[in-house]
């Protein structure tokens, strides 16, 4: 039998599966998805098999066998392993790069670089020299020796010893080594035989009334409990108990436990609810595909409040009942614990939660639980989506608009495309949720020229549960506000709003979408404005450390009083941050409690949940905040929404800024009297008359999507084109603009033969699968031109048509690469990317 192995090295030369023969001791362990240790020239790798067979190309007696299996039961599935190859040809990344990213960060390989004797010192000549034996017999008697170990057994020998490892009689191998850690637990067992401990009672002195105790208690309750569990119930040491295994009467061993992050809190069990009739319309359909094990893809357009996650728990109850598994994924910052409750309230023990904020070691237990078949649903953020499920009946992603399901590093993965993959070969059913459809997805649900059935099935829900209403949207005009002479950054009805909340001791959330102090610092006698030395890009002051920061290198700088290019003292902060609005705040309203959330105050483990049960036991006025603030929160007691500047957003220079900020609005607003109390909303804006704030003042999506799409059809953007960004770096900037030229000069000649129309490109109709046109923009300058002192160029590739987009730049990057090699010049590619930037 041989494997087919791919090596956990992510280069170019590797990015292919080598053949290896499977031992005859491991062939019972050796599965396509098993880890295993392979030999790879003179290190050992650990390797994923990707495939079996009982054939090779190569000599079988050339072949190297598999030195050892990771796992007892392999990691990936069949399945994952084949979408690991989807993911890579489709995102352009390496195989097993892909195949990583299934794996919780406790699997990831750790390697050891150990010295040992290398395959030249038999007959070596140094080795007639007597310290070099003794050398020799010293790394001999080592198992894991390290370089630094072995230059502290020999110090200033430092030369002389990599000179021994240069000429091959000692060896650098690295060796594979495992990190997942297992937690182990001492536990007691009771013999199977009660009457031992019947017989043991009278041997004891009298006086070792405490072993009693423990006999006593274990014939009571006569099954394995936890060391540390029975020291506790009847007070005695852990000494105590280990004497009485001495004597063999019972057995104290090391069980392996699972660590619960949610261990020690119950969950109020809920029943399902009777659902509304919008409800029960949409939830039809969804049963009907789950029901017949028929793969079919649902948008379910739901306003805020409506009601959508009952429907997804209904949706996972069918599936269940089929005896099969669901994935919910959410957003990471929604995924808060309002959120499991309502999972674990339903399913109870059968969830497994996985996100970012537990430990590795918990979440590898999570991920357990489902390689073991004892939870039936993971709810958990974007990589949650391969979760190594066997049966899939339903996905369902919450917020599907988000643009944090798109992973920004590779493999640069989209979570929707990748769940209807993976759905595709379950017959499972995908649910995207929304109030706020990213408007690929809605292009997806609408009828296709000469197709009758869009590919995917749109349901909607128009209507809050209980016919609460959509609080009225005011926007205020903040160009007004200055004429009238009102400087601050809270408009006149925003001001009085405020204060009418508190008096009536309701809830306020506010909303801007920068954190820090302020934007930038400039200069008012001559606009000089601090920069980062190493990026294109100005600094942001941070009040609490009176430091100027660099968000893209971390690059820090005293605050500046004095203006570096023409000394006056005229230099000022401008722009608004969340920390500024705070301290505003408590100037205008002396007393006022709030509590502010954005990525500085939530980056300690559990300070988000901490926050958010603050505001909800009303221990704070106002939630203020970044979008961490808009998302999926469900306060009964605010009815007063605020955002400070809907311009943040619109005024970043990308094509989806317009569909951003009509998201955020709407995701905001959304937080305003979804109970009993109505609520109200507030929107600051420089630009009023945009159509993203008009429409979402208006709680009007669809108004919005149609106009946004004839402004994407008239760009060539998608949901009409798809694009691939390519960017470049290197430090010299004429080398980088002449081989980011002759990159897309390539690109050129290699989509030539594929091209098959050239016309008809702006009709607003995506994708007939019959023909291929691709454009190229660029190359120019990166809106951001240099991060950490490399300068940045990069090309957009837009094209309608069949999937070989991909393969034609993957092409050129091969090339590309063969040429650059040398130059230390990078590049790197975004498939249908969420930012070009
Ligand atoms: P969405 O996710 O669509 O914004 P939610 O799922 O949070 O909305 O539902 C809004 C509120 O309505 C929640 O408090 C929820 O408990 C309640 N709710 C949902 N469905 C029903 C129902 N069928 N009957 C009564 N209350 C419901
Ligand atoms: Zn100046
Ligand atoms: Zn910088």
């Amino acid at each position: 039998m041989y494997a087919k192995v791919i090596v956990d090295v992510p280069a170019k030369q590797t990015n292919r599966a080598f053949d290896y023969a499977v031992p005859k001791e491991l062939r019972s362990w050796v599965e396509v998805g098993s880890r295993v240790g392979v030999p790879f020239g003179p290190r050992v790798l650990q390797g994923f098999v990707v495939g079996l067979s009982n054939e090779t190309d190569v000599d079988p007696k050339r072949l190297k066998p598999i030195g050892h299996v990771l796992d007892l039961v392999p990691p990936l599935t069949a399945e994952l392993v084949s979408l690991g190859r989807w993911i890579a040809r489709m995102y352009l990344c390496h195989e097993v790069t892909a195949l990583q990213a299934m794996l919780p960060a406790a699997l990831k390989a750790k390697y050891e670089r150990v010295i040992t004797v290398g395959e030249e010192s038999a007959e070596h000549p140094l080795l007639h020299m007597s310290d070099v034996q003794e050398i020799v017999q010293f790394v001999r008697g080592k198992a894991t020796l390290t370089m630094e170990g072995l230059m502290e057994r020999f110090p200033g020998r430092d030369a002389f010893l990599k000179e021994l490892l240069q000429a091959g009689v000692l060896a650098e191998v690295q060796m594979v080594k495992d990190r997942m850690a297992t937690k182990k637990a001492l536990t007691v067992f009771p013999p199977k035989d009660l009457s031992v401990l019947e017989a043991a009672l009278p041997e004891l002195p009298a006086r070792a009334n405490k072993q009693m105790a423990v006999l006593r208690y274990l014939m009571e309750h006569p099954h394995a409990i936890r060391l540390t569990e029975l020291i506790e119930m009847i007070e005695i040491s852990a000494s105590t108990v280990k004497s009485l295994a001495e004597r063999g009467w019972i057995e104290l061993r090391e069980v392996e436990v699972m660590r619960d992050p949610y261990a020690g809190r119950s969950f109020k069990r809920t029943t399902p609810l009777t659902l509304t009739e919008e409800q029960s319309r949409v939830f039809a359909p969804i049963k009907a595909a789950v029901a017949e094990d028929r793969h079919e893809v649902f948008l379910l357009h739901g306003v805020t409040g409506s009601g959508k996650t009952e429907v997804y728990l209904q949706s996972i109850q069918q599936a269940l009942d089929m005896g099969k598994e669901a994935i919910v994924l959410v957003p990471e910052i929604s995924l808060t614990p309002q959120m499991v409750e309502r999972f674990k309230g339903r399913f109870g023990d059968q969830v497994a939660v996985l996100h970012s904020r537990l430990s590795n070691g918990e979440r590898y237990d999570e991920w357990r639980k489902i390689t073991r078949k004892q939870v039936k649903v993971v709810i958990g953020a974007r990589s949650a989506i391969f979760a190594p499920f066997t049966q899939i009946g339903l996905i369902i992603i919450d917020e599907e608009h988000e643009s944090s399901y798109k992973q920004e590093e590779s493999p640069k993965y989209h979570t929707r495309e990748v769940a209807v993959q993976r759905a595709k070969g379950h017959n499972a059913a995908v649910v995207l949720g929304s109030a706020t459809p990213s408007l690929e997805t809605l292009e997806l649900t609408r009828r296709r020229r000469d197709r009758a059935k869009p590919p995917f099935t749109l349901l909607t829900m128009t209507e809050r549960v209980a016919s609460r209403p959509m609080p009225p949207v005011t926007i205020v005009d903040m160009r007004e506000e200055l004429k009238t002479g009102n400087r601050s950054m809270f408009s006149r009805p925003l001001y009085k709003a405020i204060e009418e909340r508190l008096h009536k001791k309701e809830q306020i959330v506010l909303l801007l979408n920068r954190r820090g102090y302020a934007t930038f610092v400039m200069c008012r006698t001559c606009g000089y404005v601090a920069q980062c030395p190493h990026c294109d890009i100005s600094l942001t002051y941070h009040q609490s450390s009176r430091m100027l920061r660099c968000h893209y290198c971390g690059y820090a700088e005293r605050e500046v009083t004095q203006c570096p290019s023409c000394q006056s003292e005229h230099i000022r902060h401008f722009g608004t941050g969340t920390q500024r609005v705070e301290e505003e705040l408590s100037k205008i309203f002396p007393g006022i409690r709030v509590i502010r959330m954005d990525v500085d105050t939530t980056s300690e483990k559990g300070s988000h949940e901490k926050w958010l049960s603050l505001f909800r036991d009303k221990q704070a006025d106002v939630l203020l905040g970044t979008q961490m603030v808009a998302k999926g929160l469900d306060f009964p007691d605010v009815t007063l929404v605020g955002v400070i500047a809907a311009d943040t957003v619109l005024n970043i220079p990308d094509f989806r800024s317009a569909e951003r900020t009509f998201q955020l609005l709407t995701q905001v607003a959304g937080r305003a009297g979804r109970h009993e109390k109505q609520g109200e909303v507030f929107v600051q804006t420089y630009t009023p008359d945009h159509y993203s704030i008009q429409h979402a003042s208006r709680h009007d999506y669809t108004a919005f999507a149609n106009q946004e799409l004839d402004v994407r059809a008239n760009l060539g953007y998608p949901p009409y084109q798809r694009l691939i960004l390519v960017t470049f770096t290197h430090e010299q900037l004429s080398l980088l603009v002449r081989m980011a030229e002759a990159f897309v000069t390539r690109l050129k000649e290699i989509a030539r033969p594929y091209m098959t129309r050239q016309t008809d490109l702006f009709t607003p109709v995506v994708t007939d699968e019959e023909f291929f046109h691709m454009d190229v923009l660029g190359p120019v300058a990166s809106p951001i031109s240099r991060i950490k002192d490399r300068y940045r160029f990069q090309c957009v590739v837009k094209y309608r048509g069949d999937d070989v987009a991909s393969d034609i730049v993957s092409q050129t990057v091969a090339w590309f690469e063969e040429r650059s090699a040398k130059e230390k010049l990078t590049v790197s590619v975004d498939v249908d990317p969420q930012y070009l930037m």
